[in-house]
């Protein structure tokens, strides 16, 4: 397994925690400009995803590790990503890049946080696609909702 060293992100907050998963999937860019990537294809992705919080919840946690790879890991793992309805509009948002993969996985994840009580943040998704390419996403300041 490639050695990952990742990109750090400066937050305010006390707690941070990451979740390591790769993820088996398939995709191909709708775009007669993509080339090659316009066929169906698969890659291993890596991801990362950098929590971080002030509180814990009552298991003495910032958030479930294996909830937050079920949410992901578990709705991705060996699919089409374009069959995913967000990746099945027309707009450039929803063509499964490696950028648009790191946002929705931000989405879903911050989704997911916000039902908490103790309130953590996704502060950072990594997004390996291959072994000489990844894409990272951050929230803009603002971008929080509480
Ligand atoms: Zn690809």
């Amino acid at each position: 397994m490639l050695t990952q060293i990742y990109p750090q992100t400066s937050h305010p907050y006390a707690f941070e925690l990451n979740k390591d998963m790769q993820v088996s999937a398939a995709h191909f860019i709708p775009r007669e400009d993509a080339g090659a990537c316009s066929r169906v294809h698969g890659h291993t992705y890596t991801i990362n995803i950098t929590i971080a919080g002030d509180h814990l919840n009552e298991s003495g946690f910032l958030a479930n590790f294996s909830t937050i790879k079920k949410l992901i890991h578990g709705e991705y793992d060996h699919t089409l990503l374009n069959d995913h309805k967000e990746f099945s509009g027309e707009s450039r948002e929803q063509i499964p890049s490696t950028e648009a993969v790191a946002k929705a996985i931000y989405d879903k994840v911050e989704a997911y946080l916000e039902g908490l009580e103790n309130r953590p943040h996704c502060v950072q998704v990594f997004v390996r696609e291959t072994p000489t390419s990844y894409v990272v996403y951050r929230p803009k300041q603002g971008d929080h909702h509480g």
